[in-house]
């Protein structure tokens, strides 16, 4: 019987780090998740029948923990781990001229830092299990088109989305693919500030205001099986931004 493969997904207790390991528990993957939110983790967990399944406390921005996680997670999921999903990340929003320098700094570390780590810390386990690895990185439609109100997230996200594309061509040789996944505006606690998000701000209210849509969850859970299985560099998830077409403004006003 061929060996069940497994899948370490950060921002695994809310949202689409819960989604999607959800999804790749229901294929029968062995799913591990790593969050700051332990509550939140076991409720993911609980929602997983069986025993294939791994929490572990994980903020990203320690790269010692990375190393920690990863390892404790290869021997509870029998020693190989064949994706690593780069998902966990907070919002920022507001004018950079008044933008406290602490939260630019957060968001900053969490969503690029956290990112560069996590590469880091998962690259010899995704070389040991090659080819058919790879790293996956939640970027977002905020990846691709800026927008006023939305500089500094969208610094990390072109980040991210630059990561993923050097990546895959750096590690090419070896085997590991690397893709990013760009969703937009899609139905988590994120949008509503009852998630990670650092402002108060309903995002919710102004999406739908503005006549955007907001898109299910489980379409990024979707796109990441996607892009494990695909051959593209981004899979771009959202009604939103099908819809705008890559227009240079996505979103009239600000967020
Ligand atoms: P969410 O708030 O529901 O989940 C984010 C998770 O990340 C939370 O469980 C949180 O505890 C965790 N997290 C935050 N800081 C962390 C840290 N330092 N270490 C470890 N975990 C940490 O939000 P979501 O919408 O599921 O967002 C997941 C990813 O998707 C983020 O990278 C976000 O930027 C991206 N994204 C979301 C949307 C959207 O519309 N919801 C759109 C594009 C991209």
């Amino acid at each position: 019987m061929a060996e069940r493969r497994s899948i370490f997904i950060t921002g695994g207790a809310s949202g689409i780090g819960q989604a999607i390991a959800l999804y790749f528990a229901e294929r029968g993957w062995f799913v591990g998740i790593a969050d700051v939110n332990e509550k939140g983790m076991e409720e993911t967990l609980g929602q997983i029948a069986g025993g294939f399944k791994y929490a572990h406390r994980l903020d990203v921005r320690d790269r010692a923990q990375w190393d920690e996680a990863l390892a404790a997670f290869e021997t509870a999921a029998g020693g190989r781990i064949d994706v690593v999903v780069n998902n966990a990340g907070i919002g920022a929003g507001g004018d950079i001229a008044t933008m406290p320098v602490d939260e630019i700094d957060r968001c900053l570390d969490i969503n690029l830092r956290g990112v560069l780590y996590g590469a880091q810390a998962a690259y010899p386990y995704l070389k040991k299990t090659a080819p058919g690895s790879a790293l996956i990185n939640t970027a977002s439609a905020a990846g691709i088109l800026g927008s006023s109100g939305m500089s500094v997230y969208c610094a990390t996200k072109f980040g991210v989305r630059g990561i993923a594309e050097s990546l895959d061509a750096e590690w090419a040789d070896d085997g590991i693919k690397v893709a990013s996944i760009c969703p937009s505006f899609i139905d988590t606690p994120l949008l509503d500030g009852t998630g990670s998000r650092n402002s108060n701000e309903l995002i919710r209210d102004r999406v739908t205001d503005a006549g955007l849509e907001i898109t299910p969850v489980v379409e990024v859970a979707e796109a990441a099986w996607k892009a494990v299985h695909g051959d593209d560099l981004h899979y771009l998830v959202g009604k939103t931004a099908k819809k705008m077409n890559f227009a240079k403004r996505w979103m009239p006003g600000r967020l």
